[in-house]
């Protein structure tokens, strides 16, 4: 992975570029898959690392300025395939151990268009004034999170849905759930992906905060499973976990899946707090070291799951 400056972001093209190069490097442990299309046709793409029996999934870039979720989870790929071919450890985790019991599936980027908008701005999109309409007519966008549409696609998912708060009633560049549930076809995808391969457990990367949420509607042994791995993970990053109270607001992926699913599943806000914007660059050192043992944590968490639950 190169390293990043401020004035070249990680772009969509330049991961995709990195995916089809592990993918040829480690054809014994890479595997590849289009799991479907953004709004604009850029391909949606699902890594998968490893061949065993436990399925962890993380994902990144539900928003679009928190693309830098999305450099995180490729460097966690891409150094895992490397400590995978040199029989490295890293943070104490075998990588030929952990890869030959659980499947690391890896969506680093979820929202390719909204991604490439926030980077690239209006000349990248296919419908200019639609978008710059959608942004009350403003040329800046770095404070977009929704999909090309205007649609916030970690408001999409089927999980109390009805109740969202905060909620704009129009498309737009953050808050607006979508006319119904999985409206949009990057969280459908996603969300048919992960019912789909059985997930056993996942992390919704975003940011910012420093914080960890892991906690929505859920009770009984699920409820003190998800917490003991969500206080290693707090352990593990030194990130705060986030308790919703009694009315979480619901609509998110992790929501979702604890809610269906019934299987743990956490949304990690990298950085500290940094308000509406793209996590500064000069930030990223300290969070690859916060993050670079988790998506092996939780392969290790979900294998012991499998055995327990
Ligand atoms: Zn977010």
């Amino acid at each position: 992975m190169r390293s990043l400056t401020n004035d070249s972001p990680y772009t969509f093209e330049e991961m995709e570029a990195d995916i089809r190069m592990l993918e040829s490097r480690y054809p014994e442990i890479v595997q590849v898959v289009v799991i479907g299309k953004s709004v604009e046709g850029r391909s949606l793409y699902a890594v998968k690392l490893g061949t065993g029996k436990a399925k962890v999934l993380l994902n990144g870039s539900h928003h679009a300025r928190e693309w830098l979720t999305t450099y995180l989870l490729m460097d966690m790929v891409a150094d895992y395939c490397r400590a995978w071919s040199e029989g490295d450890t890293i943070d104490g985790f075998n990588l030929n151990d952990i890869l030959s019991k659980a499947t690391i599936w890896f969506i680093p980027m979820v929202n390719p268009d909204g991604v490439t908008l926030v980077q690239k701005g209006l000349e990248a999109t296919q419908k200019p004034e639609k978008v710059l309409q959608l942004n009350h007519n403003q040329n800046d966008f770095t404070e977009w999170k929704a999909n090309i549409r205007g649609v916030d696609l970690n408001r999409q998912y089927p999980a109390g849905w009805e109740t969202i708060k905060p909620v704009s009633d129009r498309p737009g560049p953050m808050n607006y759930k979508g006319p119904y549930p999985l409206s949009e076809p990057e969280a459908k995808a996603i969300y048919e992906f992960t019912k789909r391969e059985g997930i056993q457990m996942a992390a919704a990367y975003h940011s910012s905060g420093e914080e960890i949420y892991w906690k929505y509607k859920i009770d009984g042994k699920l409820l003190a499973a998800t917490f003991e791995i969500a206080q290693k993970l707090s352990e593990k990053t030194s990130y705060r976990l986030v308790d919703p109270g009694p009315e979480p607001s619901g609509g998110g992926y992790t929501d979702w899946f604890l809610t269906e699913m019934k299987k743990p599943a956490f949304t990690p806000e990298i950085s500290p707090y940094i308000g509406p914007r793209p996590v500064p660059v000069e930030n990223y050192p300290i969070i690859w070291k916060q993050n670079q043992a988790v998506g092996l944590l939780l392969a290790r968490e979900a294998c012991q799951l499998l055995d327990n639950f």
